[in-house]
Formats: structure tokens, C-alpha cells, sequence
């Protein structure tokens, strides 16, 4: 683990610390700007499965925020990017168009409900879950497919409350194959952000992780070993490291992302 001003590296979680919604946190434009001003680089990794990166680029734009395709770490990449790595041809997806588009763009054969077999069944969050796709992802299972889960969130926030996530889905599979996904992608697991150094090409000591979900994105960066830091714009808002179980305590608290690109401008002037 480094200083805050050693990190040449900084990991963005995307809600709550950069976007709300479709809509900026007040600041974070300008703070990924004073960030890259200083030479250091940006990444976003994050759970996110639905939309793909091409897609979520186009969202952050319109936000006002600046994300390049490559610079954008979603579960739903990372997932494709596994496939491809183990050399799978085919796969079943329980998902929705992001895990679809990456899947297609890596290259990878998406099968459907009647074929017979696959090397891997993909689950992540999937708002037109069906008993019918239940069924055919068992089946793949069954005849020897891989489980792979994009991430086991439990619930995530919209506008008008909390929804079920890719946990949900991923239960319906082990409930009925009595199997658990050979690999879960998302945070609090550490392959976006082993993804994110491998593309940026930077040790795990000039890496940062930036997030407002102390058991996921700060637990990350804890399972990682490289620094963490909580900002309160999103889920948490307890100013005191202490108020965080051990496993989920980030090293430095924040109000906001713009404070750490201020400290961070200040400490590399210096
Ligand atoms: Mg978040």
C-alpha cells in the first residue's frame, strides 16, 4: 500500500462517486480533469452488466464526463474478457444487452435456450428473467458448461428505490444445479481491478481504488492490497474510519472526489 501521493493509478467507482443516475456528483468532471492534468490516470471499474462500455461512455459524456471506451472496467468486459482467456467459444448469457454487446465483440458465440450445449453460462442481472432461461442455463450446466456469475450484488438503487441484482439470478442457478459459480467476477473480488492494472500497465502500489460501498469497492482494494479511499457522496456517510468493520475500513475518508483530486494536485506540487 502507497500514499495518496504515490498513486499514479485511480480507480473510479462510477455511482455514487462520479455519476448519480445519469447525472454527475457536483465536482467530479473537473476532479477526473485535475487527476489527469497531473499525469496520472483514470479507470472505472464497476459492477455494472447491463449497458455496454460503448454505451456507458455515451452516458458519461452526456454527463459531462469524460470516459474513454478502454478506460471503462465493466463486470460485463471482464466477463467476455474471461471467456476468451479460457478459450470458450460459445456461451449461454443470463443478462442483459452490455453482457450481450461484450460478449459479441470478444468474439464469443451466444447460444440460445434450444442448443445443446456450451462452454460457459454468464450470469448477471436480468430485468426479463425467465423460468424458460432458468431452465436452459440448467441444462448447460448439466452438460458440462462452466458457471460464471458477473457479480453477486443483492439489490442496486434506481430513482424509485432498490430493485433485485445479479444475486438474485445467481441463487435461481444454484438453487436448482446445487453448484456455485466457479468464479465471480465483481467486486469485492479483485479481476476488474487485476484487469485495470494489466490495461494501464501499473503495479498494484501506484493503484488507488476510489469508492462510496465499503464492502464492495473498499473491500476490493483490501483484498488487492493497494490504498483505499471512501468519499460520502454515495451509500456510506460516516466521516469515521472506526465506524467501518475492519474488512470494509478504508484508509482515508473523503466528503467527495473533487477533495481527493485537490489533495492529490496539492501533495504532487509539492
Ligand atoms: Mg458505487
Amino acid at each position: 500500500m502507497t500514499s495518496l501521493r504515490g498513486v499514479k493509478l485511480f480507480l473510479l467507482d462510477l455511482d455514487g462517486v462520479v455519476i448519480e443516475g445519469s447525472t454527475p456528483i457536483k465536482g467530479a468532471a473537473e476532479a477526473i480533469e485535475l487527476i489527469r492534468s497531473t499525469g496520472a490516470s483514470v479507470m472505472f471499474p464497476t459492477n455494472n452488466t447491463t449497458r455496454s462500455r460503448v454505451e456507458l461512455a455515451g452516458l458519461l459524456k452526456n454527463a459531462g464526463i469524460d470516459a474513454p471506451i478502454e478506460d471503462l472496467i465493466t463486470t460485463a468486459y471482464c466477463a467476455a474478457q474471461y471467456a476468451v482467456s479460457k478459450g470458450w467459444k460459445r456461451v449461454y448469457l443470463i443478462g442483459e444487452r452490455g453482457l450481450h454487446e461484450e460478449c459479441v465483440a470478444a468474439g464469443l458465440n451466444v447460444v440460445d435456450e434450444d442448443d445443446e450445449a456450451c462452454d460457459g453460462v454468464m450470469v448477471g442481472l436480468d430485468r426479463a428473467f425467465t423460468y424458460k432461461k432458468l431452465a436452459a442455463a440448467l441444462k448447460f450446466l448439466q452438460h458440462g458448461a462452466t458457471f460464471v456469475a458477473t457479480n453477486t450484488d443483492s439489490t442496486l438503487p434506481t430513482e424509485t428505490g432498490e430493485i433485485p441484482g445479479a444475486a438474485a439470478m445467481v441463487a435461481g442457478l444454484e438453487a436448482c444445479s446445487k453448484e456455485k459459480p466457479t468464479i465471480v467476477l465483481g467486486k469485492p473480488n479483485t479481476h476488474l481491478l487485476e484487469l485495470a492494472m494489466e490495461r494501464s500497465d501499473q503495479p498494484l502500489n501506484a493503484c488507488c481504488v476510489v469508492g462510496d460501498r465499503p464492502e464492495t469497492d473498499i473491500a476490493m482494494a483490501r483484498n488487492a492490497g493497494c490504498l483505499s479511499i471512501l468519499v460520502l457522496t454515495g451509500v456510506a456517510t460516516q466521516e469515521s474510519r472506526e465506524a467501518y468493520p475492519p474488512q470494509h475500513r478504508p484508509d482515508l475518508i473523503f466528503p467527495t472526489l473533487n477533495e481527493v483530486a485537490r489533495q492529490y494536485a496539492c501533495l504532487r506540487k509539492k
